[in-house]
């Protein structure tokens, strides 16, 4: 991975611009915490930090493709990332309890700005948190699994449960 610490020491006042295409930075993380998702056209980010009077200002933009399960019904689906953000990170305080959240990171007296965390926490955040291969995904079948999208299982679901009965009593009332 290349090396995406920024020394902060050395910012020139208008800020510096990052384009961060390394595809691992994406990739390692969703390795190691095991994700089911895959990265389907490359992800690019660009990162802008420019230096204020108490800490950075952080923005840029992150866009490609990652490929999720749908929540319902299991199957891959796509989705298009197309994201801005913007942030402000404080310069450290010296409380390191404090200081636990923040993406500036302080070596031999010298601060850097961890732009790897911080384009791996944006594409956390872009990613939708309940994820429907369409709006009206019927899902997987309780008792079959079988996916209810291409067609009726041969479960007898009509039939016999009478706490299904109950559901369907409140659907019917709703409308
Ligand atoms: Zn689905
Ligand atoms: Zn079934």
């Amino acid at each position: 991975m290349s090396d995406t610490r920024i020394p902060l020491g050395a910012l020139p006042p208008e800020g510096i611009t990052l384009h961060l295409d390394d595809q691992t930075l994406w990739t390692g993380p969703l390795a190691e915490f095991g994700m089911d998702c895959r990265i389907t056209s490359p992800l690019v980010a660009d990162v802008q930090v420019m230096p204020l009077e108490d800490g950075y200002l952080v923005r840029g933009t992150l866009s490609g493709d990652a490929t999720v399960p749908c929540n319902r019904c299991a199957e891959p689906m796509t989705v298009h990332l197309e994201e801005k953000f913007e942030d402000f990170e404080e310069a450290p305080s010296g409380d390191a309890e404090a200081d636990g959240e923040s993406r500036i990171v302080e070596e031999k007296g010298a601060l850097y700005l961890d732009v790897a965390a911080i384009a791996w926490e944006q594409f956390v955040l872009a990613l939708p948190p309940n994820p429907l291969c369409r709006p009206d995904c019927k899902g997987l079948c309780p008792e079959c699994g079988a996916n209810l999208n291409e067609g009726m299982c041969a479960c007898a679901r009509d039939e016999g449960d009478p706490r299904l009965a109950v559901l369907r009593g409140l659907k019917l009332n709703r409308q």
